[in-house]
């Protein structure tokens, strides 16, 4: 049972100090702390990122940022325009996107303000804002990684 907890974030984008070998991002933008999709590689359970004090709260206790479509507002007037990934330590499209919309409402912000985009995900959910995505590309830059898992087939799934 996931649990979801609405909180009021200080600030949105973090800017990193050097532009990311992987994603080329300036920005880290996190519309959720926590991931429903619990992946047994997840490096946001790492010490390093310590996402939640219990690791094994990661996938069952998710933080919902409900004010940050305000502070990105308010953020990207201050910030030199550069590429943004959403997300660093979750998935913008899992689960709870689909009740909460925040990552839309994000990325309106940033298409209206010209941010170039690098989405990471594991779920077709990002087909929904396929309009926005388009709407960015054609003023700046836009790129969605996907994360394709193969999956064992077990015998109890019945046949194939
Ligand atoms: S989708 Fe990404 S953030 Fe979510 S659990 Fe898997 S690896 Fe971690």
């Amino acid at each position: 049972m996931v649990e979801f907890v609405e909180i009021k974030a200080k600030s949105v984008l973090q800017k990193q100090k050097y532009r990311d070998n992987w994603f080329w991002s300036r920005y880290n933008l996190n519309p959720y702390r926590g991931c429903q999709f619990a992946c047994n590689y997840c490096d946001a359970i790492t010490e390093k990122y310590l996402v939640h004090e219990d690791y094994r709260d990661f996938s069952r206790i998710i933080h919902v940022k409900r004010n940050a479509p305000e502070v990105l507002e308010r953020e990207v007037k201050k910030l030199k325009r550069d590429v943004v990934a959403m997300s660093g330590v979750t998935d913008p499209y899992q689960p709870a996107e689909k009740k909460y919309g925040l990552t839309r409402k994000l990325l309106e912000i940033l298409a209206e303000h010209k941010f170039p985009v690098h989405i990471i995900t594991k779920s077709d959910l990002v087909l929904r804002d396929v309009d926005l995505l388009r709407e960015i590309v054609q003023q700046t830059w836009c790129t969605v990684s996907l994360t394709i898992i193969k999956q064992k087939l077990s015998r109890t799934c019945g046949e194939i």
